[in-house]
Parts: C-alpha cells; sequence; structure tokens
C-alpha cells in the first residue's frame, strides 16, 4: 500500500465524474457525476429522451464522452475501445435481445463462454466438462434449466431476455448494465427478474434502467432520476418518490 487510504474513487465499482456527450452542440448528458457501490442495484429513471440510453452507451464505449471520466475500480474506461471495457469486466444488455435464434439454449449460452485470448483457445475449444457444468448453472439460474435443448427462437419474449442476461452472466461481468430488462415482460415474469438480478449482485454490480416503477421499488437499492442529462434526484425510492422536483417532472410528462 502507497498510501494510509484509499482515493475516494476507489471505493466505488464505478465513479463517474463530470461527464457530457454533446451531439452537434446538444447535451445528452450534461455533466453527469455518478458513483455505483459494490453489490448495489442502481436503477436509473428518467423521462423519454433524459439520456438514460446515452449513459450505458458512454460506460460501454459504443459513444464517446465529450468531457469527464468513467472510472471502474479506478480505471478509466474513456480511452478504452468498446471490446477492451467488455474485457475489464462490464457487460451491457441492449434493448432488444441479441441472441443467436437458430441456436439451442445451450449453444448461445456455450459460445458466450470465455474462451481466453488466444487464437488457438478459441479453434481447440471442446465442449469440455468445465463448460457443460457452468452452462447448465447459468441456464438453472435464468430459469431456462429445461430449456437447453431448445431453439433459442422458440422462447417467449422472456426468456429470451433471460437468455441474453445469461448469456453476459457466463463471462462473469463485475459490473452489469441492463436496458428495460423487463420490457414486454408479464408480471410473473417481472418477479422472476428481480429475484435474478437480487441473486446475481451477491459477486457484482447491476445498474439498471427501467420504467415499471414496481419494478424499480422491487429491486434498487438506490435511484438515480436523469432529466435533461443530469441527476434530478438521487436516493432511496422511497426519498426519491416524494422529492417534488421529480413529481413535478413526472406529472409534466
Ligand atoms: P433515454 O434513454 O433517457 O430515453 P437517450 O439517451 O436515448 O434517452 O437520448 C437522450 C437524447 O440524446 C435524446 O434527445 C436523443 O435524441 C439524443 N441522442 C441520443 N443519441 C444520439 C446520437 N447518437 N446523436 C444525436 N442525438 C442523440
Ligand atoms: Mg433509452
Amino acid at each position: 500500500m502507497t498510501s494510509l487510504h484509499k482515493a475516494s474513487t476507489q471505493d466505488f465499482v464505478l465513479s463517474i465524474e463530470g461527464l457530457t456527450v454533446s451531439f452537434d452542440g446538444f447535451k445528452a448528458v450534461n455533466d453527469l457525476s455518478l458513483y455505483v457501490e459494490e453489490q448495489e442495484i442502481r436503477v436509473i429513471i428518467g423521462p423519454n429522451g433524459a439520456g438514460k440510453t446515452t449513459v450505458l452507451d458512454l460506460i460501454c464505449g459504443r459513444t464517446k464522452a465529450t468531457e469527464g471520466s468513467i472510472k471502474f475500480r479506478g480505471q478509466e474506461l474513456t480511452r478504452l475501445r468498446e471490446h477492451e471495457i467488455v474485457h475489464v469486466g462490464v457487460g451491457r444488455k441492449f434493448q432488444n435481445p441479441s441472441i443467436y435464434e437458430d441456436l439451442t439454449v445451450f449453444e448461445n449460452l456455450e459460445i458466450s463462454f470465455p474462451r481466453g485470448r488466444n487464437v488457438w483457445g478459441a479453434l481447440t475449444f471442446r465442449r469440455d466438462e468445465e463448460v457443460i457444468n457452468k452452462v447448465t448453472e447459468i441456464a438453472e439460474m435464468i430459469f431456462l434449466g429445461d430449456k437447453l435443448d431448445s431453439q433459442a427462437e422458440l422462447l417467449s419474449h422472456g426468456q429470451k431476455q433471460w437468455l441474453e442476461i445469461g448469456m453476459l452472466l457466463i463471462q462473469d461481468p463485475e459490473l452489469l448494465m441492463l436496458d428495460e430488462p423487463v420490457a414486454g415482460m408479464s408480471v410473473s415474469e417481472r418477479q422472476k427478474t428481480a429475484s435474478l438480478l437480487q441473486r446475481i449482485t451477491q459477486d457484482r454490480s447491476v445498474l439498471v434502467i427501467e420504467h415499471d416503477m414496481q419494478f424499480v421499488e422491487d429491486i434498487a437499492d438506490r435511484v438515480t432520476v436523469l432529466h435533461q442529462g443530469k441527476v434530478l434526484s438521487e436516493g432511496s425510492m422511497e426519498r426519491v418518490k416524494a422529492d417534488p422536483k421529480v413529481v413535478e417532472v413526472y406529472l409534466g410528462h
């Protein structure tokens, strides 16, 4: 240890400071600061166009920041490329599931299993026991244990969403980001997704964008309300719901 105390940004899994992105002069994210702790489920809410998806795009490197810093366990992400950000342990699920419809559940999980970086690893890769065990474990976790041999296109919308979460989990990210994971799900699928997220934060942090307030209430440790690219309010769901600024923005939409 080189210092008596850690720098404050290293106490968080994710520290975003002064983050701004300007699209032709329009600041979709405007001087945003956000800190996510170990094992935390943070939910970002806010009206359409608030900049929620853009924040995830910035973290995963799909969009380049105009200004500001995004540190993941102290490492600056704004200088890394998308695949490098995945490699340091940040996984991202997009709004529409990007699974392989022609492949089975097993195969979708298998191809997502990390294979190491060298080309020989990919060529000599076999369905050894380690892979089978991990795929089976993840499939059970995402409620698809009895669907391993089903073709992905035959799954329900909710099951496809779970499969994509599984494809991220098998890579063991330390920060998992999900954009509207329960959109289009039934009430019972939403409840199962909530319990899934609670289970996976035993050893990782989760950053979720969501509109369904019941779901947010069920899962969020803390809520960040985004409005016009800035943090409007932050804290427990209870506190945020009672904030007059939040009430005004939601009633105004
Ligand atoms: P949210 O997810 O909160 O609904 P977004 O992050 O998708 O909002 O968008 C925030 C704002 O930024 C919107 O006005 C959107 O039109 C704009 N925006 C997002 N991405 C781009 C882009 N690549 N180029 C130009 N404008 C963008
Ligand atoms: Mg969005």
